[in-house]
C-alpha cells in the first residue's frame, strides 16, 4: 500500500499506517483535560532514602540481582564487568555487567522451534535501583546506562540473535524492551526480551507486505517525516524521528534506511550509529514508562519503534488521535538532544 495522507494548509490532517491500516487524525487537544489519565499519578515525597533493609529485602527476592544467579534458568553467557568501558563504572565490583539467560516462560512454545526455548532475557545491568533510591519505584533504567554500556547491550543482542539463528527452526528474531509497570514490564530489574520465532513475526510480516506492494514506502515515509519537521537526529546512516504512524500518540523510530538486513549483519559503524541514536532518544525520555522493539527482516530496513507510554492512549476502531502538539514536542526533543 502506498503512503496515504492528507495535508491542508501545510499541516498534516490524517495519515494511514501502511502496515496496520490504522488512521492517525491530528487533533488539537490543548483544551482537553487529562485529569483522569494523568491526574492520579503518584508523585512521591522526597523524604528519606530507602533504608538498607528495604533495599536488601527487594533485591534478595529479585532473580536478576547479583548473588541470585541460581534463581534464573541456566546462564547462556555474561559480559565481564566494565572491563572495556573505562567509565566511572570501572570503580564498581559487580560480578557481571550484562547477563543472558533463557526466559523461564517462552513467548512461543518451544515445540514450535525444534524443541529449543528461543525466548531470552538480557539483564542490562546488575543494579536494581538507581543511586540512593527514595521509593521502591526509583529503579535503574536504560537511559541511566552509559552510552558505551548501551552499545555493548546492542552488541549482546546481536550475539543472542546469532545464537537463535543457529537453530534452523528460527526464521525471525525480535528484541523487545518494556520499561516501567505502565508498559507491561513484569520484573522491576531492567532487562530486555529477545524472541526467536518459527515464522516471520506478524508486525514485520505486515511491514514486508507493504514494502512488496509499494517498494518506495520507506522513502515516502522518510520524505514526509522530513517535510513535517519530525526528524530528530542523524548519525552516519542512522536517523531518528517522531512518527505520526506509531502505535501510541508519542511514538518514535530509529532507522537505518539503507541497511536491509539483520542486526548481526551490520558493519560496526552502522551498529554504533544505530545504538547511539537509540540511546540518545532513551536518554531524553529518561525513566518514563516506555517500550521499544527492534525490527529486522530480509529486505526490511533495520529499525526500532519506541513508544512513550505515559500519555493517554486509545485506539478506537482502528483510529488514533495524534495531538497537534507532537510538532512542538519534536522541536523540544531536538533541543534536549543538543544538550546531551
Ligand atoms: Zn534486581
Ligand atoms: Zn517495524
Amino acid at each position: 500500500m502506498a503512503l496515504e495522507y492528507e495535508i491542508r494548509d501545510g499541516a498534516l490532517v490524517w495519515i494511514r499506517n501502511p502496515h496496520t491500516g490504522v488512521i492517525s487524525y491530528v487533533v488539537d487537544v490543548r483544551a482537553k483535560s487529562f485529569a483522569f489519565t494523568l491526574g492520579d499519578r503518584h508523585i512521591p515525597e522526597r523524604g528519606h532514602p530507602l533504608s538498607p533493609e528495604v533495599i536488601a529485602h527487594a533485591t534478595r527476592s529479585c532473580p536478576f540481582c547479583p548473588g541470585n544467579e541460581s534463581m534464573t534458568t541456566r546462564e547462556l553467557f555474561r559480559i565481564d564487568p566494565y572491563s572495556r568501558l573505562n567509565e566511572t563504572e570501572t570503580e564498581r565490583s559487580d560480578p557481571w555487567m550484562i547477563r543472558v539467560v533463557n526466559n523461564l516462560f517462552p513467548r512461543i512454545p518451544s515445540e514450535l522451534t525444534g524443541g529449543r526455548n528461543e525466548s531470552y532475557i538480557v539483564i542490562e545491568d546488575p543494579r536494581h535501583f538507581i543511586d540512593s533510591p527514595h521509593t521502591a519505584s526509583d529503579l535503574m533504567y536504560t537511559a541511566a546506562l552509559g552510552e558505551r554500556h548501551f552499545l555493548q547491550l546492542i552488541e549482546t543482542d546481536a550475539r543472542v540473535i546469532r545464537l537463535a539463528f543457529e537453530n534452523p527452526a528460527v526464521r525471525s528474531v525480535v528484541v523487545r524492551k518494556n520499561q516501567g509497570r505502565e508498559s507491561g514490564a513484569s520484573q522491576p530489574h531492567l532487562h530486555q526480551q529477545i524472541i526467536g520465532a518459527p515464522m516471520v513475526l506478524p508486525a514485520m510480516d505486515a511491514e514486508l507486505r507493504a514494502q512488496r506492494e509499494h517498494p518506495g514506502v520507506w522513502d515516502d515515509l522518510l520524505a514526509l517525516i522530513e517535510r513535517l519537521g519530525l526528524v530528530l537526529e542523524r548519525d552516519g546512516e542512522a536517523v531518528s524521528f517522531q512518527t505520526p504512524i506509531g502505535a501510541f500518540p508519542r511514538s518514535y523510530e530509529v532507522m537505518l534506511p539503507a541497511q536491509r538486513g539483520m542486526l548481526i549483519e551490520l558493519p560496526p559503524a552502522e551498529m554504533r550509529s544505530f545504538a547511539r541514536l537509540l540511546w540518545r532518544l532513551l536518554h531524553v525520555l529518561g525513566p518514563l514508562p516506555l517500550d521499544y522493539e527492534i525490527h529486522q527482516g530480509e529486505g526490511l530496513p533495520l529499525h526500532a519503534h519506541i513508544n512513550a507510554r505515559l500519555y493517554p492512549y486509545s485506539n478506537v476502531a482502528g483510529t488514533l488521535n495524534l495531538p497537534s502538539t507532537i510538532f512542538d514536542n519534536a522541536a523540544a526533543l531536538r533541543k534536549s538532544l543538543t544538550r546531551i
